[in-house]
């Protein structure tokens, strides 16, 4: 089996080495084999963190697990999420899935060209274009006819060009407006049916790919208590249990800006000076905010005056709760301080694991608590009159 495959499992390629493994995954579920486990952990830390990348370690240097066990561990995951019935988890597994692809693309494209070739598994961002046969649609800026075709436009290496154009037509399935008015066709670089993007928008682009590619088929049509799926029982139960265990149905439900935690303080202030909130920024910060108890609504009206659009605000809080009411959190501490939003002021971690409960332990210890949903209805009514 190739690292490379596992790295990346939803490669037609992984899939091929899937298929032609030596147990089936039955088999291997009956077995209760490692990927089993890894599965397990594959699809909770999609759900509450983010990320699909095991708690041991990045694969392949420093995880627990191997390649088998990474790579059988994919399909595995997608058949536990698929029996936890859920639609926003799919819709969360995919998009951690995704993110997590493209940290590991993000890191294979910054590897040196030797170390490439004698150790580390890597894929070069042809073959990630090739993939999602996306070859023709996509060219690097140095090669085309855009005026600033020139030196310039390549990173400070001299290797990678720092801008590509994309034809328009996978531009407008991978990308979308909610992103940020900057993905707006209209406020975008277009000449001759193609659209201007720099390397870090391509990557964006590349994740919906990936998102789209593991959404794809889930969830599977599984008859609950029969075979594979009564195999899996306990381990969806097990999932089932620390989702409710980590939801958060309002128990706060107070805003009160001022004893939010520093790293969302931090994502509202940058929006404010108008800059836009990268994915990661934007999706840890909708999922506090929903977490606390603000409906859509009320996020729309509390990031009126910021970057944050409400077109894109609705999108992405609608995943965040399912109709059962639960909640999916943002992210932990220690999610949030690897993409660098966490900057852990006056070591702060000790006091919790993750924004939410940081928060509700403020507003525990808070004598006295303005909510801005007072203000904002009272601003409301004085602008009626
Ligand atoms: S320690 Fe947690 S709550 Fe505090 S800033 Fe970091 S991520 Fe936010």
């Amino acid at each position: 089996m190739d690292a490379l495959d596992a790295k990346y499992p939803f490669f037609a390629t992984a899939r091929e080495a899937v298929a032609e493994a030596a147990m089936s995954l039955p088999e291997l579920v009956a077995a209760d084999a490692p990927a089993v486990e890894r599965a397990r952990e594959r699809v909770e830390r999609a759900l509450l963190d983010g990320t699909v990348e095991s708690e041991s370690g990045t694969f392949p240097a420093d995880s627990a697990y191997d390649t088998q066990a990474e790579l059988l561990s994919y399909p595995i995951a997608r058949i536990l999420v698929s029996l936890l019935d859920s639609e926003p988890a799919v819709e969360k597994y995919a998009a951690a899935e995704a993110a997590t692809a493209v940290d590991r693309i993000r890191a294979d494209l910054a590897t040196d060209d030797e170390l490439r070739s004698v150790s580390a598994p890597t894929v070069a961002l042809d073959d990630v274009l090739v993939e999602f046969d996306l070859s023709d649609a996509v060219r690097p800026e140095r090669s085309g006819h855009s005026p600033s075709d020139s030196p310039a436009s390549t990173s400070p290496a001299g290797r990678d060009p720092t801008h590509y154009w994309i034809a328009v037509g996978p531009y407008l399935r991978l990308t979308s407006p909610s992103w940020g008015p900057s993905w707006r066709l209209v406020n975008r670089a277009l000449a001759a049916g193609e659209v201007r993007l720099s390397r870090e928008e391509l990557l964006d682009a590349l994740e919906a790919a990936v998102a789209e590619r593991v959404r794809e088929g889930l969830p599977f049509d599984l008859a609950t208590g029969e075979g594979i799926a009564a195999e899996l029982e306990s381990g969806v139960a097990e999932l089932k249990r620390l989702l409710s265990e980590r939801s958060y149905t309002g128990p706060i439900d107070v805003v009160a800006p001022e004893l939010f935690p520093p790293c969302m303080t931090n994502l509202i202030e940058k929006a404010e000076r108008d800059a836009e909130l990268t994915p990661p920024e934007s999706f840890a910060l909708m999922a506090f905010l929903v977490g606390i108890g603000m409906t859509p609504d009320e996020v729309v009206a509390f990031c009126a005056d910021t970057s944050l659009n409400a077109e894109g605000i609705r999108y992405q809080t609608e995943y965040l709760k399912d109709d059962r009411g639960t909640q999916y959190p943002p992210p932990t501490c220690e999610t949030l301080s690897n993409y660098g939003i966490c900057h852990n002021e006056e070591d702060h971690m000790q006091v919790a694991a993750d924004p939410l409960a940081y928060y509700e332990k403020r507003v525990a210890d808070a004598d006295d608590l303005d909510d801005w949903r007072d203000e904002n209805d009272a601003r409301d009514e004085s602008e009626a009159v």
